[in-house]
């Protein structure tokens, strides 16, 4: 892929506008399984001194982040228990679950119970929150390995990724916050008539955590591609992040006292982001205005208490996380489609070299070698000494005439070969011609022309070069477009159907355009025959020879009606040949 996405991936030029960020996820450069547990950064990171010592430090610096973090976030605590309405150490908890495994808890445990001590002075006593702690650390594990056998590539990449990682960490932080006040409750740190609203508020702090914090730090390994790419497209960064940051502050400390009903307009922003840079923008995006949120909100003093903004927030979150994953998707497919294209084009110019090396080897090998031998016989004609041989200029005129001979073959090159290389397999004309049109669509919105595939799929298997089909198909629906977009015809449709018929199947690719010119049409398929003005005529001569290689046949014929092309292919069916 040599454009500015590939590039950007490589180590960064610009990318052009409606390109993808380099795709951040770690399932590019890694499997997506698990990595074992016992590798909890990579090969490539930091070598430790101590057996061990890797993970002693990965977990010394996480109970360091965690405490901090949660110290940072400690805004507005509700009940005499210091529940807050938003708790990014969750999400890093999460995250560092996901890296570690299993063994990951016991740092989980070790920072939750440091943060009750140092952030919260222990509002239940210590059997409480080492009971809580443990809890935390035990629960978060298991919605770690649920994660995990998905593999952490597949976090959020998808819609359907997306939308099974909300439910699990919907299901498993209101299963955390229940078992949280629950322990209290029994403890006899809370009073049962709370108890019930602790659990909503303690998820919805614990959710939203999850949300924005875990897929971030799941890509942590390809932050320095994400930054390349984000300053190869500053301007438009920073224009987002102003019209953003204007919004919060609009919303939040300018209407701060109705926030509440305000909120919504930051949606626009937010799916701004999301359609411009997919599920990474959307959860850098929706972190910035939860940073925002939670800063902005603490301030004003007649602002709706956080816990209700946050209720707003979720709703925000899941939108821009699933809009931010389809528009991956589908970002991701386009790339693959144009490097399907290139691909395609690729193989068309190797075979289009292919034919013209064999038909030049074919067509000039036999005067060449006369071309030698007249010369030779020539040569000993008009040695010094010999008596003039008549024969000498009747030897010269047939070299002459060979030569002539050889660059009039040049000239005219007819006939073109097949390589010969094939892979013939039985072939679903359904499925190959889907994948066409699928490689078109970007070329055929940019032209606006509608193309309609109606190939059954229960039509029977062909047997041919899937690759060198591909290639005959792109071909005349490029020429298809090339001829509709020359004529500016005010119907632009291409269709592409197929029948059973005579022990063959015959496909037809048809358009709506101006059809074969009449004075080119009775040698459209000789090569180089061409209309257009960078045209070299070779796409049909070498579509119908790979064809015939293939014991088929390609015919063109007019549409009717006096307009349009039709061109046909007869197809031999699996087994039959
Ligand atoms: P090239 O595309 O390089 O011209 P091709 O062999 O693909 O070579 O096509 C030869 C010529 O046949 C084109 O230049 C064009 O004039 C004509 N042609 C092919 N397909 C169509 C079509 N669908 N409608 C009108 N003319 C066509």
């Amino acid at each position: 892929m040599a454009n500015a996405y590939g590039q950007a991936l490589t180590g960064g030029a610009e990318l052009q506008p409606g390109e993808p960020l380099p795709n951040l996820s770690p399932r590019e450069s890694e499997e997506s399984g698990p990595r074992p547990s016992g590798s909890p950064g990579s090969s490539r990171r930091r070598a430790y001194p101590l057996p061990g010592a890797g993970y002693l430090l990965d977990s010394a610096l996480f109970i360091v982040a965690y405490v901090l973090v949660d110290w940072l976030s400690y805004l507005q605590p509700v009940l005499q228990l210091g529940i807050t309405p938003w708790n990014p150490q969750t999400g890093l908890a999460l995250a560092f679950l996901i890296w570690q495994g299993p063994r990951g808890a016991a740092a989980v445990a070790l920072a939750a119970l440091l943060s009750e001590v140092v952030v919260r002075d222990v509002p239940a006593g210590s059997v409480a929150a080492i009971a809580t702690s443990i809890w935390i650390a035990i629960a978060y594990t298991g919605l770690a390995a649920v994660l995990r056998r998905k593999g952490r590539a597949s976090l959020v990449s998808t819609p359907v990724d997306a939308a099974r990682f909300v439910a699990a960490c919907l299901g498993a932080t209101l299963f955390v916050g229940a078992g949280f006040i629950a322990i209290m409750f029994a403890m006899g740190a809370l009073p049962g008539d709370v108890a019930l609203g602790g659990v909503g508020r303690y998820w919805v702090g614990d959710f939203n955590g999850v949300l924005t914090l875990t897929p971030l730090l799941m890509w942590a390994p390809s932050w320095r591609k994400g930054l390349a790419a984000l300053r190869a497209r500053r301007s438009e960064v920073l224009l987002q992040f102003v019209v953003l940051g204007f919004t919060m502050w609009i919303i939040f400390v300018v209407l701060a006292d109705q926030a509440l009903r305000f909120f919504y307009p930051l949606f626009v922003p937010m799916i701004w982001i999301a359609l411009r840079w997919g599920v990474v923008g959307a959860v850098v995006g929706a972190l910035a205005i939860q940073i925002g949120l939670a800063f902005m909100v603490k301030d004003v003093g007649a602002a709706p208490p956080l816990f209700e903004l946050q209720f707003l927030m979720l709703t925000l979150n899941l939108t821009a996380l699933i809009l931010g994953a389809t528009v991956s998707e589908r970002l991701r497919a386009q790339a693959q489609l144009r490097e399907r294209d290139e691909a395609l084009a690729r193989a068309m110019r190797f075979a289009t070299a292919g034919e013209m090396a064999s038909a030049l080897t074919h067509e000039l090998n036999q005067p060449i070698t006369a071309l030698v031998s007249y010369l030779r016989a020539a040569e000993i004609l008009a040695t010094p000494g010999e008596e003039r041989d008549t024969r000498l200029p009747e030897t010269l005129g047939k070299a002459a005439s060979e030569a002539i001979r050889a660059s009039a073959v040049l000239r005219r090159l007819r006939d073109f070969y097949s390589t010969g290389q094939m892979a013939r397999a039985p072939l679903s004309l359904a499925t190959l011609c889907s994948s066409v049109c699928g490689a078109f669509q970007e070329r055929l919105r940019r032209a606006g022309v509608e193309l309609t595939c109606n190939v059954s799929a229960v039509l029977p298997a062909i047997s041919a070069d899937p690759t060198q089909l591909e290639i005959v198909l792109h071909n005349l629906v490029a020429n298809a477009i090339d001829a509709m977009t020359a004529a500016d015809n005010a119907v632009k449709r291409i269709e592409i159907s197929a029948e059973q018929r005579d022990g063959h199947v015959h496909l037809a690719v048809a358009d709506t355009g101006p059809g074969v010119a009449t004075d080119i049409a009775a040698r459209v398929f000789e090569p180089f025959v061409t209309t257009k003005p960078g045209g070299m005529g070779l796409g049909l001569a070498i579509s119908r020879s790979l064809l015939r290689a293939q014991g088929g046949e390609l015919e063109f014929r007019e549409a009717g009606n006096g307009n349009g092309a039709r061109f046909e292919l007869r197809l031999p069916l699996a087994g039959e040949t």
